[in-house]
This record gives C-alpha cells, sequence and structure tokens, in this order.
C-alpha cells in the first residue's frame, strides 16, 4: 500500500517534469522520527528525451524528500492519500451547503465561548477555537470557490484558458475522453491544493474568475498568521510568547468572517445566476 506524492525536476534534455508518482507510508512502528524513514524507487520517462530517471522518495513521521540518481535532490510536496482526497473533492464539487455549514460553525463557536472556563483554561479554549474559525473560513472559501467554478462551465474555461499551470499542460490525443470526463475532479483537486496551500491568494482567485472583490481583508491574513502559533505551538509564538487572543477579538473575527461570507453570498448568484436564487440565501 502507498500514498502518491508530486514531484518536479528539469530533465537533463531541459524539459521541466510534473509527476504523481507511488510513496511510501513512514515505519509507523518507529519510536523517533529519524528511525521512521522508508524509501522506494520509482521511474520516471522524460516526455521529450525518452531517459528513464530514477527517483528515490524518502519518507518520515513528518517530512517527505526525493532525490534523482544518486543525490539530486527533487522538488516535492507532502505525500498524500489519494482516495481520501477524491472523497474530499467530490464532496466539494457536489455539495452546495457551504454557507449552512459555515453558520452551524459560527452558532458553535457562541455556545463554547459561553461555557463557563476556568482562568486557566481559557487561554487553551480560545486557542482552540481562533483554529476553529479559520478552519471554517477556509473549508468555506476553498469549498464555495469548488462548487461555483466546477459547475459552471464559463468559469472552468476561464480558469482552464487563463491559469498558466493549465495553459502548459500537455494532452496525448488518446487521452483526450478520459481527460474531458475527469475534467471536474482535475479542476477540483487543484484549487483544492492551491487554496488551502495559498489561501493568502484567494482574493485574486475570487476576483480574477468569479469578479468578487474581497480586497480588504488584511484582518484575515493577520488572524491566518496567528492561527499558525495557535496549531503548531499551541498558542505561542517562536519567541514562546503566547498569542493575544481574547473573547473579544474571537467575536470581533468572528463578526469580520460573518461579513465576508455575506459579502461573498450576496455576490456569487450575480456571477452564476442559474444556480440558486439570491433570496435563498440565508446570509441576505
Ligand atoms: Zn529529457
Amino acid at each position: 500500500m502507498y500514498q502518491k506524492i508530486d514531484v518536479q525536476f528539469e530533465c537533463d534534455c531541459g524539459e521541466f517534469i510534473e509527476e504523481t508518482v507511488d510513496a511510501p507510508y513512514p515505519d509507523f512502528s518507529a519510536e523517533k522520527t529519524r528511525d521512521s524513514v522508508n524509501e522506494l524507487d520509482q521511474y520516471v520517462s522524460c516526455p521529450a528525451c525518452s531517459v528513464e530517471h530514477t527517483l528515490t522518495v524518502m519518507v518520515s513521521f513528518n517530512d517527505a524528500s526525493c532525490y534523482r540518481g544518486e543525490c539530486i535532490e527533487v522538488m516535492c510536496d507532502l505525500p498524500y492519500d489519494p482516495d481520501r482526497e477524491a472523497e474530499e473533492i467530490t464532496w466539494a464539487i457536489e455539495k452546495n451547503e457551504q454557507p449552512e455549514t459555515f453558520r452551524f460553525h459560527m452558532n458553535n463557536v457562541c455556545k463554547i465561548l459561553d461555557l463557563d472556563a476556568t482562568v486557566e483554561c481559557e487561554f487553551s479554549l480560545n486557542v482552540m477555537v481562533h483554529g476553529y474559525l479559520i478552519a471554517a473560513i477556509e473549508s468555506y472559501l476553498s469549498t464555495t470557490f469548488i462548487f461555483f467554478v466546477t459547475s459552471h462551465k464559463e468559469l472552468m474555461s476561464k480558469l482552464i484558458t487563463t491559469d498558466p499551470v493549465f495553459a502548459k499542460k500537455n494532452i496525448k490525443y488518446k487521452d483526450l475522453i478520459v481527460e474531458y470526463e475527469n475534467l471536474k475532479v482535475t479542476v477540483a483537486s487543484y484549487l483544492n491544493d492551491l487554496i488551502f496551500h495559498k489561501i493568502d491568494k484567494v482574493h485574486l482567485l475570487y476576483k480574477n474568475v468569479l469578479g468578487i472583490d474581497i480586497e480588504d481583508i488584511g484582518w484575515l491574513y493577520r488572524a491566518i498568521s496567528i492561527r499558525h502559533d495557535c496549531a503548531h505551538r499551541a498558542g505561542y509564538s517562536k519567541d514562546g510568547k503566547p498569542v493575544e487572543i481574547s473573547k473579544k477579538s474571537l467575536f470581533e473575527l468572528k463578526g469580520n468572517l460573518e461579513r465576508l461570507v455575506d459579502t461573498v453570498q450576496a455576490n456569487v448568484y450575480n456571477v452564476v445566476p442559474n444556480t440558486k436564487s439570491v433570496d435563498d440565501s440565508p446570509f441576505i
């Protein structure tokens, strides 16, 4: 059983190769990260000069690396489970309940912040709620974008013809039908990666593809950077200082997120009027 990993490298002939290859799972029986490394050799042919490259993919508990030949490092992302990703992608393509889901999360935040927490617990609770709020908006922005783009041919066409990643994709004629049939999944999978890895670029996607202006969201990027400290150091900055989160800041963030979702909901049906009427939106 293997997972998948995306690799990119330049062949000696000058061809830039992007491939998805198998990657091993780490050794889950290991006690320490450094003992958890498993490696697997994969073979990738250059489409331009037909040279076969041997790639060695190495995966540990918290990292992945890839080498070509003896020691040439190859760019790679973190490995992923394709089945789980496919499930998530299908869910994003088909599901049109993003505002309801978002509102459900916001209601829960109100209830959680209403709980009587001891002073010692309050900081930890606030750290968790901050992360939860950001996860809720990321999920909303990502799944809303994916749903609307993949359910409208004009929007898909706009993205595919203007995005440099799609523009330079070469498809062999024999693969044409399969590629066409999988187009929604290909686009959704690309967007899913893009939005989650580059949430700071999300306003550009909304503006360029959906024509929705959500420019003024410096507050969101600041909140995302605080979330980093919440998720990776349980609420402490690199120099060991606790992040500044309070009930007040969480309610402020929640209000800003709700206004952002209102803006998207109020405009998205103008871009694609046939999907659902504006009156159906619970945020208007
Ligand atoms: Zn080559």
